[in-house]
């Protein structure tokens, strides 16, 4: 089944998407089931949310300044993304801001959850999330980061022989606890919980924006 709507799988998707990760990648980079109509149908997206991502992080919109080889070449190669990011850009007092077209963030995140969920758990996620949440890193409290941070303790296991079982680590009252996985130092970390009544999957994006999905 493709991970991402439920039909036929044409081809194999890489979690998270490449935009998200510099070169050299990650060897063992997971890969899931997915239709050629899904594939295409992210990568506008994927490609205007890590831009928006890098030029946030880096304050400006000038490609010059921003560090991510990628995403300079990706703004260069296309002008009418960087007006459009430019355009979203606000600075007031030093302090630069952008305006996020947060559907498209959503339809973002939500296909990299459904990655990590087809792949952690075997199983696909084709229903609608019941929440979905973002943050910057920078405007949380150091309790919320923590909180965001923490493990979970599972009350249901996951199917065995399932990748996430493999990922299991057990704390000392032997209750299993879902652990964060580090794709790339700095550009991208998820942590996918299974408790009785809830999955969720969380993300990290550049060491900057927090995401949450919950099922
Ligand atoms: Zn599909």
């Amino acid at each position: 089944m493709c991970s991402y709507c439920g039909e036929k799988p044409d081809t194999r998707d890489h979690v998270p998407s490449r935009i998200l990760l510099d070169e050299p990648f990650p060897e063992n980079l997971p890969v899931v089931p997915c239709c050629n109509k899904c594939n295409q149908s992210f990568s506008l997206d994927e490609e205007y949310i890590a831009c928006l991502i890098e030029c946030a992080i880096c304050g400006t919109t000038d490609i010059d300044e921003l560090k991510r080889e990628k995403i300079k070449q990706t703004l260069n190669r296309n002008e009418s993304l960087h007006h459009k990011i430019s355009n979203s850009m606000t600075s007031s007092k030093g302090t630069v801001s952008f305006e996020i077209e947060v559907e498209r963030l959503k339809n973002v995140i939500l296909k990299l959850a459904k990655g990590h969920a087809k792949y952690e758990n075997s199983e696909p996620m084709l229903d609608d999330p019941k929440h979905f949440g973002f943050k910057v890193l920078s405007a949380m409290s150091q309790d919320e980061i923590d909180r965001f941070l923490a493990d979970t303790e599972l009350i249901k296991s996951p199917e065995v022989g399932s990748r996430a079982m493999q990922n299991m680590t057990f704390n000392k009252n032997k209750n299993i606890l879902s652990h964060w996985s580090v794709v790339q130092p700095h550009n991208y970390s998820y942590c996918v919980t299974n408790t009785f009544d809830s999955f969720s999957v969380r993300i990290i994006i550049g060491d900057y924006l927090a995401t949450e999905i919950i099922w």
